[in-house]
């Protein structure tokens, strides 16, 4: 029998790259095959080998690129290619913008079914550098001495960085400086594989009001905390103890060595306080333009009930809070709920509840309950939202509910089962959240008119 793949690993063909996948990897055919090229981009003809052989695809990595497509641009980043944060970082701001859009539309289509949904173009940034508000940077041992940085795509092996362009400047000027506390007190530094060692990790956040937080992340106790607290000048320092032999960041411990225990983001009118543990949007400038294409598609009315699923530390809640009568956010995460209480408080907003518990417990428990929302926001993480958050949308009778997804491809996933109840994709308008990656953030208006019509 013929194999379906005639290909053969360390094989080198010449490639005419035709799209890009939602990994940001550029996409060329060879005899009905399908061939992955990392960092390759439409219009190019790259001269590749393989290194993957499966049934149906090959991955190959760029020999020489023998046409360059207009759209190639010089990263202005030392960790290019070797980190595993940036895809899209080689080509130009407006082309990766139009890219995304077709990522989210080719998801909805080859994923969701959605053959003709319209795409709005992508919402960009003018100055789509140095947005990001948060660095997690693993520290490994480099050359003898302690350094962070990021680990290479699929991989555990450190990439050293000095900088990187798309963190706010404090963030990688403060993961220097624990990097420096632990190279002149000898702080043992963790070892993934032996599981032996100290120093695991740092996670810094910014917030738009200038304020600073740094965790430290050890296994056992932290070491020389006097000479950390004498180097680190921040608004709030937290040790963070995790002994598991795990590639989760954080343990269950959080220490404040100083400072305070939140830092205050402002967005709008609105001040929220943010814990270590709570989830907070990466990019603020972005965050402004995403909420308020969330909250234009929800259309809230003075006298409805909102659902908020998935509501961190309440940002969306409180940003609708004023326009309707009363909201519900749902978070599993304790920490990111009593953020949200205290920041309903703190903002005079009385009319918002916040629940903890895993949304595909809460939701079907308040439908059964008796709650009928008027419309519903769910905001879920990468893996999207488990069945019974679908099925309880459907049940409570809702007829309007704004997706907002990090991720299309579950994202059309979910449309799909949303659209077995019902309802119809009314708006699709993809955020770039994450400029120089291959991530890309929509949000969606489905809706269901009465019974049966569409
Ligand atoms: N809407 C918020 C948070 C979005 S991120 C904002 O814009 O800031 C997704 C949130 O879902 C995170 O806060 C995460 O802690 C929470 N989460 C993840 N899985 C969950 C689940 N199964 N049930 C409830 N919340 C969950």
């Amino acid at each position: 029998m013929k194999p379906i793949n005639p290909f053969q690993k360390n094989e080198e063909l010449v490639l005419e790259i035709t799209g890009v996948t939602s990994e940001g990897h550029g996409v060329g055919r060879s005899e009905g095959v399908a061939f992955f090229v990392p960092f390759a981009l439409p219009g190019e003809t790259v001269k590749a080998h393989i290194i993957k052989v499966e049934k149906k695809y090959c991955i190959a990595k760029i020999i020489e690129i023998q046409k360059v497509s207009e759209h190639r641009v010089k990263p202005p980043c030392e960790a290019f290619e070797k980190c595993g944060g940036c895809a899209l970082m080689h080509m130009d701001y407006a082309e990766q913008l139009k890219t995304k859009t077709q990522i989210v539309r080719d998801c909805l289509d080859r994923l969701g079914g959605f053959t003709d949904v319209v795409v709005q173009d992508t919402i960009g940034m003018v100055d789509p550098w140095r947005y990001r508000n948060k660095g997690s940077f693993p520290i490994g041992f480099v050359d003898g001495v302690a350094a962070f940085g990021f680990y290479a795509e699929r991989s555990h092996r450190l990439i050293p960085l000095y900088d990187c362009p798309i963190e706010d400047v404090p963030i990688t000027a403060l993961a220097r400086t624990v990097t420096e506390w632990a190279n002149r007190n000898h702080v043992r530094i963790y070892d993934e594989e032996t599981g032996k060692g100290c120093l695991r990790s740092c996670v810094i956040r910014v917030t738009t009001t200038g304020e600073r937080m740094v965790v430290v992340v050890t296994k056992g106790e932290l070491p020389a905390r006097e000479s950390l607290l004498k180097m680190l000048d921040v608004e709030s320092l937290y040790h963070n103890r995790n002994d598991r032999n795990t590639n989760v960041i954080f343990g269950d411990r959080f220490t404040l060595l100083k400072g305070k225990p939140q830092l205050f983001e402002q967005q709008g009118e609105l001040r929220f306080a943010v814990s270590p543990q709570s989830f907070l949007q990466v990019n603020p400038t972005q965050t402004k333009k995403l909420y308020d294409t969330a909250i234009r598609l929800l259309d809230p009315k003075p006298d409805e009930t909102i659902a908020d699923v998935y509501c961190g530390i309440g940002t969306i809640s409180l940003a609708i809070a004023k326009h309707v009568g009363k909201v519900i956010g749902v978070e599993c995460v304790p920490e990111a709920i009593e953020d949200a209480k205290k920041n309903a408080a703190e903002n005079g907003i009385q009319n918002a509840d916040f629940i903890c518990g895993l949304a595909e417990d809460v939701l079907p428990n308040l439908v059964q309950n008796g709650m009928r929302p008027d419309a519903i926001v769910i905001d879920p993480p990468r893996k999207g939202c488990e069945e019974p958050v679908l099925s309880a949308i459907a049940e409570s009778g809702v007829k309007r509910v704004v997706y907002v997804s990090c991720n299309p491809a579950t994202l059309a996933r979910d449309a799909k089962i949303l659209s077995t109840f019902g309802f119809t994709i009314r708006y699709v308008q993809p955020v770039d959240m994450f400029p120089h990656t291959q991530h890309v953030e929509t949000v969606v208006l489905m809706t269901k008119t009465d019974d049966g019509e569409k």
